[in-house]
């Protein structure tokens, strides 16, 4: 495994890996499936919060005043559609009070790259810190382009929160942007020609949502030249340092 970043935060918790061995089974149906997304949500969306900035407020418990803590920033929820969509609620329950903006970036199948289709932010920033949401941290490609127009809109900070992440994602996220945090459940072996993380869990989108009709989820679909070539640039890129 080539070295990772300082940035790379894989959970230590034996609830995560616990929950992550019943997500990837092939034999875990649809409704199990988003019940366990929601349940990892939580418990990495926990840990990927430790750091947020506390202000001091003067409350009264039906004891005494005292000075308690509450949340200084306010935070952004950017899930990646579709697969991230299946993590807000969960980051909701965590944060009632985040704002969750939607930027519409597809990965094009071929060349694997992002391409952007919908994007209604306001002028200036809103919020403080951006907690982007997606299930799988494959080539990176779409967090380093969603971090590049959350830095553009003017977030101070960005945390990308993924269940699992390819080395070759890591590295091209925290390469463009090695400021921000990737908190995961796991980091596995590699991409294959397709751009699916392997071992992983398959598409994180179709088990979601029960869409396994798609040519691209067909498990004997071949390689596409150009998907391939991305690939094995990434690969290679991660090998060279
Ligand atoms: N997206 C997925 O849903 N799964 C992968 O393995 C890679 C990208």
């Amino acid at each position: 495994m080539p070295t990772m970043p300082a940035s790379l935060h894989v959970s230590p918790h034996p609830l995560v890996a616990h929950k992550l061995a019943i997500l990837r089974d092939k034999r875990t149906e649809p409704k199990q499936f988003r019940e366990l997304v929601r349940e990892l949500t939580w418990l990495l969306g926990y840990e990927a919060m430790a750091d947020l900035a506390l202000q001091p407020q003067r409350i009264e418990t039906p004891l005494e005043p005292m000075e308690a803590q509450r949340l200084e920033p306010r935070v952004g929820l950017i899930p990646i559609l579709r697969a991230g969509l299946g993590m807000v609620d969960a980051m909701l329950e965590l944060l009632p009070t985040a704002e969750v903006w939607h930027i519409g970036l597809y990965r094009d199948e071929r060349t694997l790259k992002p391409v952007e289709y919908y994007n209604k932010l306001p002028d200036a920033a809103t919020v403080q810190v951006c907690l982007i949401l997606d299930p799988m941290l494959a080539t990176g490609g779409s967090s380093a382009a969603t971090v590049d127009i959350l830095k553009q809109w003017g977030a101070a900070r960005v945390k990308q929160l993924s269940l699992i992440a390819a080395p070759e994602g890591v590295r091209t996220l925290s390469s463009a942007h090695p400021d921000v945090d990737i908190h995961v459940g796991a980091l596995d072996s590699h991409l294959n020609e397709r751009g699916y993380i392997v071992p992983g869990l398959g598409d994180a989108g179709d088990r979601q949502f029960g869409t396994f009709a798609g040519p691209a989820s067909e498990p004997g679909h071949g390689p596409d030249d150009a998907t391939a070539e991305v690939v094995r640039r990434l690969q290679r890129d991660l090998r060279d340092g």
